[in-house]
């Protein structure tokens, strides 16, 4: 047992999942960070999280100190979602705001609050979506309020304390905060009641079940499930109307409306943390298997985000490049590394595809070639348990 309390529910009841010490991180603006670190799983709700310790927030703190947020793209531009089928992409806030635009009326005058608003992407995407909507964006950490203030919608910017804010928004998003956040049940309790009566929460979170690689992100200090972040909404007096893990894959996504606060059973602690002694044992794995391929010239690794810097930190950047199909992100550099797209790779390479099996099988098939290895990761239970 932990001395630290669970930051989710505040139960004395965190197990530490051992195999976290030796784990290579990254920080959830891609760069590499050091091994190591506390994960453990909390007896009563059943939280998988980093335990949070004075020296967990003071790397959490050097971490946000340097952030770097959408670093491997040319043009600083947001993430982009792929259609798995199509291969078209477009910023990820946008495939989430259509896919719940059942959940509110986009054709009439509403509040909308984004919740860690950043450098202002989401607001953007709701703007474009909702021109007649009044936009207010809120970051503890503003670094350019004039270039916020300068999004059309946008009517407010704010910092400081959350409640402080004038209650009544129709719609609030929290769009990958929530993950970071030390006392979770607090800030969703805050942006409940800045809902208006009929008004709903949109949260988006990273889905370890279905990848694996969050749990390697060094600041992400909550790994929730369907069931644990339900089970957290509820006791914030939030009801889900909407919780999905296929509006974005690999992602959850929870609708909530105001509600009275309930408090609901947790899954299954057990199943929790066999699943996480697997998903260590799997990234292990996956070092191993990266690490096989290190002799290869020229050897490129697949996608320049978390799961790709992982695999190059673990090789200690003993590797050439990477390789992105996102548009944005070719011709950069990451990790003193040219980012290359997927027609640009010389014919002899060697790529090493760290991606979860369900996508990385696909990738592997498209970059595959006569004069080439490529290298996947091995089988995960993807989409088996939650
Ligand atoms: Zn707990």
């Amino acid at each position: 047992m932990s001395v630290e309390p669970c930051h989710v529910c505040a139960a004395d009841a965190l197990v530490e999942v051992a195999a976290y010490g030796a784990q290579q991180r990254v920080t959830s603006d891609c760069r590499p960070w050091r091994q190591g670190g506390r994960l453990a799983v909390c007896r009563a709700c059943s939280t998988v999280q980093k335990v949070i310790s004075p020296e967990w927030c003071e790397e959490a703190d050097a971490i946000y100190a340097g952030y770097q947020l959408y670093a491997q793209s040319a043009t600083g531009a947001e993430q982009y979602s792929f259609d798995p089928s199509s291969g078209f992409g477009q910023p990820r806030s946008t495939t989430i705001l259509e896919a719940v635009a059942g959940h509110f009326d986009k054709t009439r005058e509403a509040r909308f609050l984004d919740l860690g608003c950043g450098v202002g992407v989401t607001l953007r995407s709701v703007h474009a979506l909702a021109p007649s909507w009044r936009l207010e964006g809120y970051d503890p950490n503003i670094k350019d309020r004039a270039s916020l203030e300068a999004i059309s919608g946008v009517v407010g910017v704010h910092d400081g304390a959350l409640e402080g804010l004038t209650a009544g928004f129709d719609v609030i998003s929290c769009f990958h905060v929530l993950e970071h956040i030390v006392s979770p049940r607090e800030t969703l309790k805050k942006a409940r009641d800045l809902l208006s009566e009929r008004g709903v929460l949109i949260v988006q979170v990273p889905y370890f079940h279905d990848n694996a690689f969050d749990l390697t992100i060094a600041d992400h200090c909550s790994h929730f499930t369907p069931d644990t972040l339900a089970a957290l909404a509820a006791s914030a007096g939030l009801e889900a109307r909407l919780l999905s893990v296929s509006v974005v894959r690999r992602e959850i996504t929870l609708v909530a409306a105001k509600a009275e606060i309930r408090h609901l059973a947790p899954p299954d602690f057990q199943a929790e943390f066999d699943l996480v002694t697997e998903a260590l044992s799997w990234l292990a794995d996956v070092v191993e298997t990266a690490k096989s391929v290190s002799h290869a010239k020229p050897l490129g690794i697949f996608g320049s985000s978390i799961a790709g810097v992982m695999a190059g930190a673990a090789l200690d950047g003993a590797f050439d490049f990477f390789i992105d199909e996102d548009p944005t992100r070719v011709g950069a550099h990451h990790m003193g590394k040219p980012i290359l797209s997927p027609r640009e790779v010389p014919a002899e390479a060697s790529i090493l595809v760290p991606l979860m099996p369900s996508i990385g099988l696909a990738v592997a098939g498209r970059l595959a070639g006569p004069l080439r290895t490529v290298v996947t990761t091995p089988r995960w239970r993807e989409g088996a348990v939650g």
